[in-house]
């Protein structure tokens, strides 16, 4: 873009942030926290492209913002007597509730968990433009990855510039901290985040105690990262697959774009790559996608080809390469 995407919130404005939201573009929009950067949660190459935008590592999952509890059942089929209570309470508002995900949630918006962390806005421009567009959004803060978190639109504009296809501008954020993160597992409520809401309110509101939870948790607990149980292996090339064929008898391999693979390979190499044509927004979609269906194969091996080193490219690579090091370090 040539011109500033920087519009007033008006409803007409809105109304257009809510077709490019619909069309898979990304649009910065306020909230009672800070101005989020927002793309359909369901769409997993919009989702891409606001990790590209960021430069916003792949792990590290969204919150997903709605205008109503119908939106929610889209995205959990496990919704509680305890999280009733408290959505009643502090919906909208700054509270951030994870919930077990339902299929219809891509991993790319989750940083390949199984569960998703929800929200509903206060900001009226917010709710508006999530109704209007009428999909869930997927929303971080419309910041750099590790800049401040912007509070007004001249801020994104400055960080984001032309990567968001629009800036709604609705002045100054009322709060300026970010929301408070929990998660509620049988009677017990864990705070994964402070924010804007007070833990002693939660605790009010439901009689049960709010436990403080480091922000690094046992295996099996509550991951914020994912990594397949199966061993990660990195490659450059397809050339060092013969090698790892002489230790392993069943693998899995996935290239970034697609491949010949050799006849001979095949009994022992299930295929598969991350993006037919080598498109890197579809690559990044597909990554956690591919970890989790491998994984569940009782494989000796994943194999992951590296791909190349630029935009959302750093990104996957990254997280290859934090999922390689297990195997790497069981083997020192
Ligand atoms: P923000 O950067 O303010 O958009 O908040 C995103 C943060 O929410 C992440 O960095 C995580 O700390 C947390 N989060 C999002 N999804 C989950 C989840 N499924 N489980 C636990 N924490 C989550
Ligand atoms: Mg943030």
């Amino acid at each position: 873009m040539d011109t500033s995407p920087i519009l007033p919130a008006t409803e007409e404005n809105i109304r257009k942030a809510a077709s490019i939201i619909r069309e898979g573009g990304i649009v910065a929009f306020p909230t009672e926290t800070v101005y989020g950067l927002g793309a359909d949660a369901l769409n997993e190459r919009a989702v891409a492209r606001i990790f590209e935008a960021k430069e916003r590592p792949l792990f590290d999952p969204l919150i997903v913002h709605i205008a109503s509890r119908e939106q929610l059942k889209i995205l959990t089929d496990h919704i509680s007597d305890i999280h009733r209570k408290l959505m009643d309470a502090f919906w909208p508002g700054p509270l951030t509730i994870v919930f077990r995900k339902s299929p219809a949630v891509p991993y790319i918006t989750t940083g390949g968990l199984d569960t998703v962390a929800v929200r509903m806005p206060s900001h009226p421009v917010a709710l508006r433009l999530i109704e209007a567009s009428g999909r869930p959004i997927a929303a971080p803060s419309a910041n750099r990855f590790g800049y401040p978190s912007p509070t007004r639109a001249e801020h994104v504009l400055k960080q984001l510039g032309n990567r968001v296809d629009l800036i709604l501008d609705a002045g100054k954020t009322p709060h300026g901290i970010e929301s408070t993160i929990i998660y509620v597992e049988g009677e017990t409520i864990y705070l994964l985040r402070a924010g804007a809401t007070p833990p002693e309110d939660i605790e009010r509101v439901t009689g049960l105690k709010v436990v403080r939870k480091a922000r690094r948790m046992s295996p099996g607990q509550l991951p914020y990262h994912y990594s397949p149980a199966t061993p990660v292996i990195l490659i450059e090339s397809l050339r060092e697959v013969e090698e790892i064929l002489r230790k392993f008898e069943r693998i899995a391999l996935i290239t970034f774009r697609r491949e010949e693979i050799p006849e001979k390979w095949k009994d022992k190499v299930i295929y598969d790559y991350l993006s037919e044509e080598g498109d890197l927004r579809e690559a990044a979609s597909n990554l956690f996608d591919r970890m989790h269906r491998y994984d569940e194969m009782s494989l000796q091996a994943i194999v992951f080809q590296k791909v190349p080193d630029r935009g959302l490219g750093i990104a996957i690579n990254e997280r290859l390469l934090k999922a390689s090091m297990r195997y790497a370090s069981d083997r020192r």
